[in-house]
């Protein structure tokens, strides 16, 4: 999967994709991300990317012309690439505290495209042009605002990636990590067994794999019930399950869980 991203701040990349698994992924060519400096599509002496706002008010405003020069250009040369299996138009996201919030089913939305563009404004935002007329797509990472989509755009990239067939080490745990499939995972725990006189639950130690399945699918849900009761809204439960969380709800083990989903 490509990412290209357009930004200010190309340098700000550089650690957080040259650790770890994104590291690794970059490496054997499951992920590429190609970094724009914005500078570059300006055409003046000073390339000035930036200008006050129109009607006054504080801070700057990137400007429409190097940000649609440079995703028009991400454009071209995609589509001069030929590559075959890029199906409909490419995707061009904003980041921004204005867009759809990203969750795990955005991410997943977004692992499904060959490559995508991430667009970074910076200072106060970008010229409304931008989210009118360039971008398919706008995305915040949360209810609070940065200084930059910089940033943002690194949490995209490794919340993408690591959805991308082969890049994590196994390819079993994505499925099985908080809100992959609605529920926050259950408890975690590695030798030794016991610990300052606090031990592991036995059933992890017991070799019956249907019994633990069992007990971290409960303890998944009640984790969610306990922290997260507004994630069982969405999340397919069996009847069973529903019963369980309304006997834990009712011994006041958490928030009652959304009508509807618990019977
Ligand atoms: N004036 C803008 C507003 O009130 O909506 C906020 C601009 S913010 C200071 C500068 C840039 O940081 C934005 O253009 C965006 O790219 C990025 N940014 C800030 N907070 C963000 C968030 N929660 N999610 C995604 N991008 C964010």
């Amino acid at each position: 999967m490509r990412f290209h991203i357009v930004t200010l701040f190309p340098d700000a990349f550089r650690g957080p994709l040259d650790v770890s698994i994104l590291k690794r992924a970059r490496e054997r060519g499951l992920v590429d991300v190609r970094l724009y400096q914005l500078r570059d599509y300006t055409h003046d002496r000073h390339h000035v990317t930036d200008d006050a706002p129109f009607g006054g008010g504080p801070g700057m405003v990137l400007k429409p012309e190097p940000l649609f020069e440079a995703v028009e250009g991400i454009r071209r040369s995609v589509r001069a690439e030929g590559r075959p299996s890029l199906e409909g138009p490419l995707p061009v996201v904003l980041l921004d505290p204005q867009g759809r919030l990203l969750t795990q089913a955005v991410a997943r939305e977004m692992a499904s495209h060959e490559e995508i563009v991430l667009v970074c404004g910076h200072y106060e935002g970008v010229d409304e042009r931008v989210r009118e007329r360039l971008v398919t797509d706008e995305i915040s990472i949360g209810d609070y605002v940065l200084t930059g989509g910089e940033l943002p755009a690194m949490v995209l990239v490794e919340a993408v990636a690591r959805l991308v067939p082969g890049v994590l080490g196994s390819e079993d745990s994505a499925p099985h990590d908080s809100h992959a499939q609605g529920l926050l995972q259950y408890p975690q725990y590695t030798r030794p067994a016991t610990f300052q006189g606090w031990s592991v639950p036995e059933v992890l130690l017991s070799g019956d794999h249907k019994q633990i399945d069992l007990w971290r699918r409960r303890q998944s849900l009640l984790r969610t019930l306990r922290r997260r009761p507004d994630l069982l809204a969405a999340t397919d439960l069996t009847a069973a399950e529903r019963a369980f969380l309304k006997s834990r709800a009712a011994a006041g083990e958490g928030q009652p869980p959304p009508v509807g989903n618990v019977e």
